[in-house]
């Protein structure tokens, strides 16, 4: 039998629908999975497909079914598991052979398995997928992270598996090392903001507007012919559809309003943070779910404090309000969006990659989950300023910015007014009044720094002095 072009560890929810995706487009590939069963499964599952596919049940079969030098996707449970499953593989590769994780790793783990490989004669590539199930099948978005020599050879597969979105392949090699995992990271960072944006307008339109489910998803199906149109505001529609099959109620009613997380918010947070680059859409998504899974807590709170004493949502013309909020989501995406990227930029810098902004965009348009007309848009406008220092300078989305933030504006005041939580929604609006002020105020925290801690300030006037005459109240 000839030799597998590829290999996959892994046959678990993604791996399974990846390997099949990587066997329908003429790509000969072997399989491995810990549980072997699985893998007996697996092939005869794949029905047509078996002919492309090396069930292997060790480890060393494994390995020599894969033509050298053997690229190896391993896409299992991220963390430890990673870590073990290279070291049972390792002693059984040969020089030039590639381990690639395809996991939703933190791309710290990623440096760190990128570096123990060096000297070794083998290579590590780091490589983000996006998509879920359905992209894994049948394309998903491709980040790769890694050398160019380990890229090249793997570039033919995975061209042939991505999304395409007008006939580009959803992937590229974004630079060394953990370049793919973190711009994953930042990737989902940006959908958590996109999907707490979009909970916060549904919460306005159910709370503030006391609509059903059924009508709410018809806004959402109308905005998702317009300017939002996205995979998100289409899968929000179609749930807000779903009747729940015991109750016949709405599906979304029956639904625990608890949100899980798996980290990669989070680690998004934390790294934006650690660079002091403002990411205050991530934020508020991550603190929005952890408020969420707080539930007991929250009910208890309801019953000590009540619901804000406030006058009920008042709308006058129904019609006017819905278009601010449809505006008002497109503002908090821009701000969110501006921020992943801005994040981006600096870690650039920071660990030396040189992350092409353009090519991000353009392989976020299809194949993973924040895939949307607007990242069109963001490709077009790093295009045409490939060094903008915010999205939101850019001539495009500065004109997108000054259409919809008044919208913005009156959403997030009318939802404080009626006592509804916007917290994503409003830190995109102080974003936006603190990243154009030329004057803020942070003056009065430099005197008070210097005031209790003798930090020091500079001066409008550039004049040298650098402590303020505050007598005796200066400390040390
Ligand atoms: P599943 O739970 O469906 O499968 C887990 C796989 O990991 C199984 O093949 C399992 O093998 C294997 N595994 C677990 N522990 C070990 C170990 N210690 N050594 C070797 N193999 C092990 O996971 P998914 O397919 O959903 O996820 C895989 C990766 O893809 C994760 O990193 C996830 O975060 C990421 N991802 C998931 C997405 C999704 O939508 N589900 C989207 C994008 C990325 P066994 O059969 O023996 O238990």
């Amino acid at each position: 039998m000839a030799q597998a072009e590829i290999g996959l560890i892994g046959l678990g929810v993604m791996g399974a629908n990846l390997a099949l995706n990587i066997a329908e487009k003429g790509n000969k590939i072997a399989v491995f999975n810990r549980t072997v069963e699985r893998t007996r499964e697996f092939v005869q599952e794949a029905g047509a497909l078996s002919d492309q596919v090396i069930g292997c049940e060790t480890i060393e079969e494994f390995v020599a079914a894969i033509r050298p030098p053997r690229p190896i996707i391993i896409m299992i449970k991220a963390g430890d598991p990673v870590d073990q499953q290279m070291a049972l593989l390792k002693p059984y590769l040969s020089a030039g052979d590639i381990m690639i994780d395809a996991g939703n790793a933190n791309f710290r783990d990623t440096m760190r398995r990128f570096d123990a490989l060096k000297d070794s004669g083998l290579t590590f590539i780091g490589m983000g997928v996006s998509g879920g199930e359905e992209g894994a099948r049948h394309g998903p978005s491709i980040m790769v992270g890694g050398t160019e020599e380990s890229w090249k050879r793997v570039e033919k597969v995975l061209t042939s598996i991505a999304a395409k979105y007008n006939d580009e392949p959803c992937v590229a090699w974004l630079g060394e090392n953990g370049a793919g995992h973190f711009v994953k990271t930042i990737h989902n960072g940006i959908e958590y903001a996109d999907m707490q944006m979009i909970a916060e307008i549904y919460g306005i339109l159910r709370d503030g507007l006391k609509m059903s489910a059924d009508e709410i998803g018809q806004v959402f199906g109308t905005w998702n012919k317009g300017r939002l149109e996205s995979y998100l505001i289409e899968i929000t529609e179609k749930v807000l559809h779903v009747a729940d099959p015991i109750t016949g109620k709405p599906i979304v009613d029956m639904i625990l309003d608890k949100a899980g997380q798996k980290g990669t918010g989070k680690w998004s947070a934390i790294e934006a943070q650690t660079m002091g680059i403002p990411a205050t859409g991530i934020e508020a998504a991550v603190a929005a779910r952890s408020i969420s899974s707080m539930k007991e807590e929250r009910e208890a709170a309801e019953k000590v404090l009540g619901l804000p004493a406030v006058a009920p949502l008042a709308v006058t013309d129904k019609a006017a309000f819905l278009k601010d909020l449809e505006d008002a989501l497109l503002a908090g995406k821009i701000g969110a969006y501006a921020q992943g990227f801005a994040v981006m930029a600096g870690a650039s810098k920071e660990f030396g990659w040189n992350l092409p902004m353009p090519t991000i965009a353009r392989i976020w348009r299809a194949g993973c989950i924040i895939r949307s007309q607007f990242l069109d848009e963001i490709t077009s406008a790093f295009t045409k300023a490939p060094d903008a220092a915010n999205l939101i300078v850019t001539p495009a989305f500065a004109g997108l910015v000054k259409e919809t933030d008044g919208a913005l504006r009156r959403v997030v005041s009318a939802a404080a007014l009626g006592g509804l939580p916007v917290p994503a929604l409003a830190s995109a609006l102080g974003y936006f009044d603190s990243y154009r002020r030329g004057r803020g105020t942070a003056n009065i925290i430099q005197a008070q720094r210097d005031f209790f801690g003798a930090h020091g300030f500079d001066r409008v006037d550039g004049a040298d002095s650098h402590h303020g005459p505050w007598g005796s109240g200066l400390g040390g």
